[in-house]
């Protein structure tokens, strides 16, 4: 017995083996799940459609979220392959580099448009799609970051999406509540991923990340997934609105000080 056994999840936002979406995608599959993917342009399908064949998936179709033709298109195909659907998850993102790399001041108008449309509106665009075809004990899932809570200079214009997307969790939470469809949020720590790459000096937060938050340990697309299906299944039935941290504890630090500083005399190693 899977605790996903019969529920049927439509994933945006695989790219490659490395997505968290796939990550997730392979957890839920594990436990019994039908997958059902979406992804966003047709120079990925060569990749997406191998990753799906591993997963046993009958339903591959491309959806750029910033098409409404595309988003009907995938939810009218979707209703006439499974009629309905369990779950929802929604790992999109994207910002022109140059408005991520940028000082917060010179953000472009365009940028900040693209941005929040991709990053944070598609969220609502899908799952009004979705809903009509949800029952009672759905669950919605999307990914965020730590930037939207605190300054993190180097995540620019997504940040203000990320805060959006956050917000947007609450709120489709008070109002899908009452049909008792759940909507939550991963803030993950830094992983390798294609979007990461757009990230200034990514590779210096990634390390940086894992040294100094308690666990001191990579996040993985493995243990997003493990959360994931905690979110995803009835494991988590009481649970919504909420935005958990998956990221080794990094969101408790009030301090962390470089060695360079002298960090292991302000910050001594924990562990006698
Ligand atoms: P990823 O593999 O590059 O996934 C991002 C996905 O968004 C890609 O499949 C991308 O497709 C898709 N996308 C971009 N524009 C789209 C559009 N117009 N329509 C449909 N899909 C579109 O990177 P990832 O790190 O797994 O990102 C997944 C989510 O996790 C994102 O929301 C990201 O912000 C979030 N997250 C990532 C990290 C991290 O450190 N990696 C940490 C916290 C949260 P294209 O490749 O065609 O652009």
């Amino acid at each position: 017995m899977g605790l996903m056994d019969g529920k049927v999840i439509l994933v945006a936002g695989v790219a490659n083996k490395n997505s968290i979406a796939w990550g997730i995608a392979e957890r839920l599959h594990q436990e019994g799940a039908e997958i059902a993917f979406s992804y966003a342009e047709p120079r990925l399908e060569r990749r997406v459609r191998p990753l799906a064949e591993q997963v046993g998936a009958r339903f591959v179709e491309i959806c750029d979220v910033t098409q409404d033709e595309d988003i009907d298109r995938l939810f009218d195909r979707f209703k006439a392959a499974h009629g309905r659907l369990d779950g929802m998850v929604h790992s999109v993102a994207f910002a022109p580099r140059e408005d991520l790399r940028c000082q917060f001041t010179q953000i472009t108008r365009e940028g900040f448009h693209l941005a929040l449309d991709i990053s944070a509106y598609s969220l609502l665009a899908l799952t009004r799609r979705a809903v009509p075809l949800m029952s009672e004990g759905s669950a919605v899932l999307t990914m965020t970051y730590y930037a939207a809570e605190k300054v993190i200079p180097s995540y620019g214009v997504m940040s203000l999406a990320k805060a959006a997307l956050e917000c947007s969790v609450r709120y489709l939470a008070y109002e899908l509540g009452p049909r008792n469809i759940r909507v939550n949020a991963i803030s993950a720590g830094p992983i390798k991923t294609l979007a990461a790459r757009g990230i200034n000096n990514f590779s210096i937060v990634h390390s940086y990340a894992r040294e100094t938050a308690p666990l001191r340990h990579d996040i993985t697309i493995e243990s997003v997934g493990d959360t994931a299906l905690w979110l995803m299944s009835s494991l988590s039935s009481s649970v919504t609105g909420e935005v958990v941290h998956v990221d080794g504890g990094y969101n408790v630090l009030g301090l962390t000080v470089p060695d360079s500083l002298g960090g292991e005399e302000v910050c001594p190693d924990p562990i006698i």
